[in-house]
């Protein structure tokens, strides 16, 4: 199955965060890394006190069922030391699954596709970067499709 996950982070070495995501998601034995968008630098949403996150796509291959990828990213999200304090508020890493093979799922731990995955520029800029023809879950086209948010390609 062919999903779309969304990591950022904008505490401690972002660069470093984000290549320990890639790295353990590479190690994982059902799951493959087919594309990594570059990073895109992105001002913080909601909360605006904190420091820019900085924000990447990633496209895999994986046949673990949807919870079993949650599971995955949030396991490690707790081992890079994230810590839930404030909503929106900073974090070392976030590791949220965009769609997942065209799914819809929905309960109390996971919706897909994500409920403000096309309200958001940090996620379209890269996400249009590694599938420039992908067609968002509205039906719209990605190169339609700007998001709200400012972003600058790193
Ligand atoms: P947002 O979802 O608006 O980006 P957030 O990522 O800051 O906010 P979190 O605190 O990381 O929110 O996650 C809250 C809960 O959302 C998680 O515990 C998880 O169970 C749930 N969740 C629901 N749908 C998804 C999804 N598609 N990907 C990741 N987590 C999800
Ligand atoms: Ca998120
Ligand atoms: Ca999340």
């Amino acid at each position: 199955m062919k999903a779309y996950l969304s990591i950022g982070g904008n505490i401690g070495d972002r660069g470093k965060n984000l290549a320990e995501v890639c790295r353990r998601l590479r190690e994982h034995p059902q799951l493959k890394l087919l594309k990594e968008s570059s990073i895109f630098e992105t001002k913080p949403w909601g909360n605006l006190d904190q420091p820019d996150f900085w924000n990447q796509v990633l496209e895999i291959e994986t046949d673990l069922p949807p919870l079993d990828l949650l599971e995955l990213c949030q396991k490690i999200e707790n081992e890079l030391g994230r810590k839930r304090i404030i909503h929106w508020g900073p974090r070392t890493v976030d590791i949220d699954i965009l769609t997942y093979d065209n799914r819809e799922y929905k309960d109390d731990r996971l919706t897909l596709p994500h409920p403000r995955m096309e309200e958001r520029a940090f996620v379209l800029a890269p996400l249009r970067e590694i599938a420039p023809e992908y067609v968002l879950p509205s039906g719209r086209r990605i190169e339609e499709v700007s998001g709200e948010g400012e972003v600058r390609k790193l």
